[in-house]
């Protein structure tokens, strides 16, 4: 199997005033040293600015957390994928669960916005993920295909495309899969990739998200084939995120 480097991406979601901006100077300064990992930071919007800003000159890199199909228009409170470029962004979290859940985004909305970062020069963090019912229900591998062969667009069919297997009742809950089934799934994920991009599919990162915490961390990112975390709740202090990454390195 290709050698990928492990990338962890903090999602900060709707939390973060400007006085959290201590914790993003703390994850810079903590992160020198830290050489094995790549690491990003996905601000809410209104944040992004002033966290670009801390990141200059560091390794860490910037991410949104969902962007718009459309490079502009009459979309109001939506943000383009060019706007995120604009900005100096790498990343762009699609499909988050959350996304799906309460603003009805479909796979076909999915794959739109990750076309729309691809064709704004971001890697999109293309999210996936069974709920506990189709986990109970034995279809963890049929949904997690599904989604996958929906929400990819062939124009993320790129090494620097991003997939994040997030068991949707892992995510917040402190739940999360055994080791094995978090292996089983990942695996199945790569093999996909590789069946649809081959050499391209094969360097596409596989994060883990879902509960993701100092203590489980270096469990969740020695298991085969995950490349990385998606982490929630603990990327809002710095001291965790710093743990996890150093979990990684
Ligand atoms: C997430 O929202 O992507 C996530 C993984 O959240 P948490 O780490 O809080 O479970």
């Amino acid at each position: 199997m290709a050698e990928r480097r492990k990338l962890v991406a903090g999602n900060w979601k709707m939390n973060g005033l400007r006085s959290a901006l201590p914790e993003v100077q703390a994850i810079v300064a903590g992160a020198r040293g830290l050489g094995q990992v790549d690491l990003a930071i996905c601000p809410p919007s209104t944040l992004s600015p002033m966290v670009g800003e801390v990141l200059l000159g560091s390794p860490i890199a910037l991410g949104g957390q969902d962007c718009h199909a459309s490079a502009n228009g009459a979309f109001t409170g939506d943000v383009s994928a060019e706007m995120w470029a604009d900005l100096g962004a790498r990343f762009v979290i699609v499909g988050h669960s959350e996304r799906r859940q309460y603003h009805a985004e479909t796979d076909a909305i999915v794959a739109a916005k990750a076309a729309a970062a691809c064709r704004a020069g971001l890697s999109p963090i293309i999210c996936v993920g069974e709920s506990l019912a189709e986990r109970d229900a034995g279809d963890t591998l049929s949904v997690i295909a599904g989604q996958l062969a929906r929400s990819i667009p062939d124009e993320a069919g790129r090494p620097d495309t991003v997939i994040a297997y997030e068991p949707v009742w892992a995510i917040g809950t402190g739940r999360t899969p055994t080791l094995a089934q978090v292996e089983e799934v990942h695996q199945a994920i790569g093999r996909a990739l590789d069946a649809r991009f081959g050499a391209a599919g094969r360097q596409i990162r596989v994060l883990y998200g879902g509960s993701v915490k100092p203590d489980n961390a270096a469990q969740l990112m020695a298991v085969p084939g995950v490349d990385g975390a998606l982490v929630g709740g603990a990327s809002l202090k710095a001291a965790d995120f710093l743990a996890i990454a150093q979990a990684c390195a």
